[in-house]
């Protein structure tokens, strides 16, 4: 039990706000509601007149209001995070809530504006320097002008979502809290939530793992035709938007998915298509992890399986929070001096959240204070080695940010396509340092085995919910589906990508998996396999530009909110992301990781 003694630190949040109660809070909040106020006021103003000062004002008073409210809104989450019990913080978020409903429709008429105005009133709009830093965001908004209701179409659209498209999504969390597990351990059956049910999911055991996922599905099933509706209603009303949106040009389903990731529909061509063509590595890589664990195909319960633990020497060190964060701190700067000093300013300024606590949220998430532009490190660190990855992860996720901080606010919005850049590069950066030094074969299988299951997670898993979704909704435009007409269409996806290397598949899993019920996005999955391609990529780089590597790197982060990444990587990689060969050799090298992993089992004789 000597690992349960290691953790990380407690996070200093009183840089932000010393409490709840601290003056300043208060003096924001009021700031932020009186700058509505004034938002309103104006807002009747540009209707009427079509002013571009007034959309210029409107402009700055927004950007200043959602600062403020974003700030309050972060720093009650972080204290959420720590202890779900803490009702304080849950009034004031409760609170916040009209705020940012406010904030939401207050910011319309200027989205209105911005979208319908013609070239001469945007190029106007955009003279002045500070409103024409938004100037990306604004075309990139304008690019769909085409697709936009009336401004009354658009307000009651937001006003009905509250009740309408995201009450489907809070049914499905609150499902989640209900659903029971019945999982039969060795020692008799035990009935769990899902919380503990999927931790069972990381177990060394494969039964347990096998019984963990049993459990989960049969507890889904029980809510399977509210789960259904759930996807069928979610799906139906984008559709029916998508129509309703579709006067002049004709949009699709992917639309929303592909403009908010900024990437277009040829990129996510390439890219898939390369995922298809790369699928037997993928399959490889699988296989190899089933020999490991003794068996032929993997299972649905083993995508979060553990490496087995070696006979001789098998043991697993805690390792302690500063020895981890030195770590880091020495793989980052081999990259730059400058990323060592950043990761250590992190650690001494406080601003991560290491500890183990009772009350404490699982996950782990990098933040950001808007009004002081400072990062915070979300997690819960108990030594293990996965711990030190997902901290590595997240304070790349810091640094994208930390580089970003003298940017106006108008060019730190990225896509998610692009938002797992600096992360998933910290993460690699630090495996491949531990793969280095590692001292012992199960250190050098750990590290192995955990990026083995990132490739066939993002090679194989992901594609497999992108083909679902991608079928489900070409369905859907005829007519709601079944549970078991969704299982069946689930179940032919996992089989379509995992192939031979599969050893049962996962029929449950379009109830099971949280991303297809979410209200606020469709197709949340593609974004993460360019996410942890496109960030291979940038990593593969670092050996052909050398030296100039670095400050191209910061270059290309800085530009995250402000270009497409089709135009990102031509600009910082001399790559074109809409040809699949950018795609293959990024796989290729990946191909090379998988013949490492058989040779560590080969050695080790797994
Ligand atoms: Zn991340």
């Amino acid at each position: 039990m000597g690992s349960q003694l290691v953790q990380g630190p407690s996070w200093r949040l009183s840089d932000m706000y010393e409490s709840l109660s601290d003056p300043q809070m208060a003096i924001d909040l009021k700031r932020a509601r009186s700058v509505l106020d004034r938002v309103e006021t104006l807002n009747g103003q540009l209707v009427e007149f079509q002013a571009v000062d007034v959309a210029q004002s409107l402009f700055r008073l927004l950007e200043e209001s959602s600062t403020l409210l974003a700030t309050v809104s972060v720093y009650g989450r972080c204290l959420i995070s720590v202890d779900g019990q803490n009702d304080e913080a849950l009034k004031v978020l409760g609170r916040l809530e009209t705020d940012l409903k406010r904030l939401s429709v207050l910011s319309e008429p200027l989205s209105q504006f911005v979208d319908s105005a013609d070239d001469a009133t945007m190029t106007a709009y955009l003279s002045a320097p500070d409103v024409g830093a938004s100037r990306f965001q604004v075309e990139h908004a304008r690019s769909r002008r085409h697709t936009r209701l009336s401004l009354e179409q658009e307000a009651l659209v937001k006003r009905l979502a509250q009740d309408g498209v995201n009450a489907w999504g809070k049914l499905y969390s609150q499902l989640s809290g209900m659903v029971r597990c019945d999982v039969e351990l060795a020692d008799g059956v035990r009935t769990l939530g899902l919380a503990q049910s999927a931790t069972l999911m990381s177990s060394a055991d494969d039964s347990v793992r096998h019984a963990a996922w049993r459990g989960i599905n049969e507890g889904w099933g029980a809510h399977r035709e509210s789960c259904a509706a759930i996807l069928n209603a979610l799906a139906g009303g984008r559709i029916e938007m998508c129509d309703e949106r579709s006067q002049k040009v004709a949009v699709g389903f992917l639309d929303d998915s592909l403009h908010a990731s900024r990437i277009s529909q040829k990129t996510l061509d390439a890219l898939m298509t390369v995922a298809r063509e790369a699928r037997p590595i993928g399959q490889r890589a699988a296989k190899l992890q089933a020999r490991a664990y003794g068996k032929v195909g993997v299972g649905p319960w083993d995508l979060r399986a553990p490496a087995p633990v070696l006979g001789e020497g098998g043991t697993r060190a805690a390792i302690p929070f500063e020895k981890a964060m030195e770590q880091i701190a020495s793989a980052y700067g081999e990259v730059d001096a400058s990323m060592a000093d950043f990761v250590r300013m992190m650690g001494e300024k406080g601003w991560i959240e290491g500890s183990v606590g009772p009350n404490k949220r699982p996950g782990a998430y990098c933040t950001g204070f808007r009004k002081s532009r400072e990062p915070r490190v979300y997690m819960t660190y108990s030594g293990g080695a996965s711990n030190v990855i997902t901290l590595a992860h997240e304070l790349g996720h810091a640094y994208h940010s930390w580089v970003m901080r003298d940017l106006p606010m108008s060019q730190t919005n990225y896509g998610m396509s692009l938002a797992e850049t600096a992360s998933t590069f910290g993460e690699t950066l630090v495996r491949d340092a531990l793969l280095r030094q590692s001292e012992s074969a199960q250190d050098r299988l750990d590290m192995l085995w955990a990026e083995m299951s990132a490739f066939t997670g993002f090679t194989l898993n992901i594609p497999t919910r992108f083909e679902f979704e991608s079928r489900f909704y070409e369905a859907r435009k005829e007519r709601p589906l079944r549970p078991a007409e969704l299982s069946t269409m689930m179940s032919e996806s996992w089989e379509t990508w995992y192939g031979d290397a599969l050893a049962e598949p996962d029929p449950m899993f379009w109830a099971s998996k949280l991303h297809f019920s979410m209200s606020h996005m469709s197709f949340y999955n593609f974004p993460y396999l360019f996410g942890y391609l496109f960030s291979l990529g940038v990593y593969d780089k670092r050996a052909l530009f050398g030296d100039t590597f670095f400050p191209r790197y910061v270059a290309l982060l800085r530009d995250t909110g402000r270009m497409t990444a089709e135009d990102l990587a031509l600009k910082h990689l001399d790559e074109d992301i809409t040809d699949p060969s950018f795609w293959m050799s990024i796989i290729k090298r990946l191909e090379l990781r998988v013949d490492a992993f058989e040779t560590q089992l080969d050695e080790v004789g797994l």
